[in-house]
């Protein structure tokens, strides 16, 4: 029924991280709240986060794990709905989760713990959600108030937010509809592009790489602007791995990245320590005691695992030390948004009020989650912003 019109006080576009914690917050205030998404499930991106567990928040949360033109913007949501009130929540409803490296916080049962949570949330605040809902057009009538029209019916609304998240896994139902209201009211967008996303190699790596498919290292990745250490992983298509995924958001096209394979070695100081005290051993038997067997053919010939540590001169060590600690690769690219976990760039923070999440320049209309230029770092960042921008809307809409 497209003509019926249904009117709501607060009318929300993503039934997903962002769009149901704004949803609880808007509801429990007494606030007639209906959520819109074109998907046929709800969450389906924290269904899918953090291998089916759902990395949904770290212990260490601060505006340098965000990347953003305006870095500043993110602080007062994230200090007004930090990972201690959403930890909370999950202790609320009796949710069992773990902490792994880097104070990351997981589900212990299952990512659905956190979906099942805020629809419960939702229900108890008389939310009501609508899902394969296509939306049609947006427009601002003359009463203040925001006209949707959609394929189930007509909404008209006070407050309209936008949750709508990024380009990233268009399967799993992304679209770039927050940028085209965010241009429909002539808001500035940030070019977006895939981050915390796997590279691609050029085909001479690939050639001398594709056989080190599953191999995971820990490894000390880093450009002339950041650096993490975490593992790589080689992949038949090129490389992933935290390390790579962190680093793919400082990344810029043609750019090498550099590996420190060993980083908690002196890799010169070791190999001479092991030429006096063994002479006789090859380099190869030194390097398997610290590194998969595999990798070794793809960063030496054979006539160099193969010599004995006191064949090798002090410059040919300093060599081998630095194939090993500064190995440079120039990635070909991305894999794209196919499989990106978030989206860089979007919707200029300057413009919006970093309190409320409301437009500067449109009264009534909220951007919040991914859709704003606000990107996190792996390790649950993400999702902790979605839960404080959404929060932070959820207090005024
Ligand atoms: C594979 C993967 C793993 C991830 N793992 C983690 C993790 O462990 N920890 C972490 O912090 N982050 C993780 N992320 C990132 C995290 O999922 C997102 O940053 C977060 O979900 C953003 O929340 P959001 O509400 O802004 O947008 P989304 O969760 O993307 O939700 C947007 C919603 O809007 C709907 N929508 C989009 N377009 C339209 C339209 N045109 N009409 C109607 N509805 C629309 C979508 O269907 C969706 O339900 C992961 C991402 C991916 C892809």
């Amino acid at each position: 029924m497209p003509d019926k019109i249904i009117h709501t006080d607060v009318l929300i576009i993503g039934a997903s991280a962002s769009g149901l914690m704004c949803a609880i917050e808007a509801g429990k205030r007494g606030r007639n709240v209906i959520v819109l998404d074109h998907a046929n499930k709800a969450g389906k991106k924290i269904l899918m986060s953090g291998g089916g567990f759902c990395n949904f928040t770290n212990i260490d949360i601060d505006a340098s794990n965000f990347i953003s033109h305006n870095p500043h913007f993110c602080k007062s949501a994230l200090s007004r709905y930090t990972q201690w009130d959403f930890i909370a929540l999950l202790n609320e409803h009796h949710i069992p989760y773990q902490q792994r490296d880097l104070g990351k916080l997981f589900c212990e049962n299952s990512a659905k713990d956190i979906l099942n949570m805020l629809l419960a949330e939702c229900k108890k605040a008389k939310v009501k959600i609508h899902l394969n809902c296509d939306i049609k057009n947006i427009e601002k009538t003359k009463n203040d108030a925001f006209t949707v029209k959609t394929s189930l019916a007509n909404f008209q609304t006070g407050s309209l937010v936008i949750a709508s998240g990024g380009l990233s896994i268009p399967k799993m139902c992304a679209s770039p509809l927050g940028y085209k209201v965010a241009e429909q009211y002539h808001h500035h967008i940030w070019e977006t592009r895939p981050g915390l996303v796997p590279f691609t190699l050029q085909p001479h790596d690939k050639e001398k790489l594709e056989a080190l498919s599953g191999i995971s290292v820990e490894s000390d990745v880093s450009n002339e602007r950041i650096r993490f250490k975490e593992n790589i992983l080689f992949t038949h298509r090129g490389l992933s791995g935290p390390a790579i995924l962190q680093i793919s958001s400082y990344w810029k096209a043609g750019e090498a990245i550099n590996i420190n394979l060993l980083p908690e070695h002196d890799v010169v100081a070791l190999i001479k320590k092991r030429q006096y005290k063994q002479p006789n051993i090859k380099l190869k038997t030194l390097l398997i005691e610290m590194l998969p067997k595999r990798l070794i053919p793809a960063l030496f010939d054979q006539e160099t695992v193969d010599k004995p540590l006191q064949e090798l001169s002090n410059v040919r060590i300093e060599e081998i030390a630095q194939q090993l600690q500064q190995w440079q690769i120039k990635p070909g690219g991305t894999e794209g948004y196919r499989t990106a976990e978030v989206t860089l760039g979007g919707i200029d923070c300057d413009e919006l009020s970093s309190k409320t999440m409301e437009s500067k320049k449109v009264s009534g209309l909220y951007f919040i989650g991914e859709v704003v230029d606000v990107t996190g770092w792996l390790g649950g960042y993400n999702f902790q912003w979605a839960w404080s921008s959404g929060w932070c809307a959820g207090q005024v809409v």
